[in-house]
């Protein structure tokens, strides 16, 4: 059986768990003095309208008195940790999907804790217990129908679906249910007058791929609760991203870059904390008609100072621009090419070595790449540290 868990509202939540008495208030996480895009909005935030991605100002627009936190990233990290490691307690075979999110395949494990119904309500409780946080779980044969189940009952939901009452589960739920089916492939439904996954389930493979093509297929399969994909444990980390789907296209080209800036430093802030430096960074983009572009340039050298990987992602993004100024719908963030942070690359090396020399000459000079590890560093612990006060950079909200 596939377990999915899925943090309820995560950044947020672990925000009004540092400020309990924010609890009744709507807020978000994400942006300052009206700029940037929400991150994480709270339930009583979501009462007004107010979803992920949508420009702060607009939020603000929606709900007068909404509450607006900045990213913490180095608290969620630390909460995401504690997370896994109840997760580490039931099954190695984990596939995180984000911070908050992730696959558990407890089929081995099952017969320990009785079954793996049991192993979600103890994971619920126990992540409950360690980090005062709640989320929701679900579980089912496949991923497809582990992760309807968890988010069907948001927030604090715990939906079980067993083998025998899978078809009748996913039957009645709208085609929009389906993965991959996007506002085109629901519109065509529509047209044929197919609204529920039981609608789906009663087409031929042939009338489904003349419409989709190979999709089609893919649609059928999941109509009738067929999901072969497995859960894949990261035993290695190949790349770390982040991106933002706008609720409506943003032409803005500040918060465009606020958001690029956020999603460095979510990336950055992530790097460093599991002790790893990155050769190549990339952005990607989408547009309204669902056109994705993606640039990526490599360092000289892996690396996980944010500023330097800031650099050239607005570089990037500026080039892309010109390229095609339409509103964008998605911006994502990635680095890959990851290496294991030793604490001294060659570059650090050779800089130590000139530093010496340097001295030799009485005109020492600490290496500029240093310094700026350092402010990072202390970005991180006083972010972790020191709740309400964070560090972030200015020009992520002026530009
Ligand atoms: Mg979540």
């Amino acid at each position: 059986m596939i377990i999915h868990v899925d943090m309820d509202a995560f950044y947020a939540s672990v925000e009004i768990r540092e400020q309990p008495e924010l609890a009744t208030l709507p807020v978000v996480v994400g942006g300052r003095e009206g700029r940037g895009v929400v991150a994480a909005a709270n339930y009583v935030a979501r009462k007004y309208g107010v979803r992920s991605a949508m420009p702060i100002s607009q939020a603000k627009q929606r709900c007068k008195e909404l509450v607006c936190l900045p990213v913490r990233m180095p608290l969620y990290i630390e909460a995401s940790q504690q997370i896994h490691d109840v997760f580490n307690r039931y099954t190695p075979e984990i596939e995180p999907l984000s911070l908050d999110e992730a696959f558990l395949d407890v089929t081995a494990s099952e017969h320990l804790f009785k079954n793996a119904e049991n192993i979600g309500r103890m994971i619920k409780r126990d992540i409950l217990k360690q980090t005062q946080l709640v989320c929701s779980v679900g579980i089912a044969e496949n991923k497809y129908v582990a992760k309807i189940a968890s988010d069907i009952n948001k927030p604090d939901g715990f939906v079980y679906v067993s083998a025998e009452k899978q078809q009748s589960f996913l039957d009645p739920l709208p085609v929009s249910r389906l993965w991959g089916a996007g506002k085109v492939a629901q519109q065509k439904f529509r047209q044929y007058g197919i609204e529920t996954i039981a609608d789906v389930r009663r087409q031929s493979d042939v009338f489904m791929q003349s419409i989709f093509g190979k999709l089609g297929l893919h649609f059928l399969d999941l109509a009738n609760g067929r999901d072969k994909r497995s859960v894949s444990p990261e035993r290695k980390t190949k790349s770390i991203s982040h991106e933002t789907t706008f609720e409506q296209d943003v032409d803005n080209i500040e918060v465009l870059r606020a958001c690029l800036t956020d999603l460095c430093e979510q990336v950055t802030a992530r790097l460093r904390a599991k002790n790893y430096k990155a050769k190549t960074l990339g952005i990607k983009l989408r547009y309204p008609d669902f056109k994705t572009i993606t640039r990526s340039v490599s360092l000289t050298e892996a690396d996980n100072v944010t500023d330097i990987f800031l650099d050239k992602a607005v570089a990037l993004f500026i080039k892309a621009r010109k390229e095609n100024r339409s509103a964008i719908r998605l911006i994502g963030f990635a680095v890959s090419g990851l290496v294991k942070d030793t604490g001294l690359s060659d570059a650090d090396e050779a800089d130590k070595i000139l530093a010496v020399q340097a001295d030799l000459f009485g005109n020492s000079k600490e290496p500029a790449n240093k310094r700026k590890t350092e402010i990072d560093q202390i970005a991180d612990k006083v972010n972790q540290r020191f709740g309400k006060k964070t560090v972030r950079r200015g020009r992520s909200y002026r530009i």
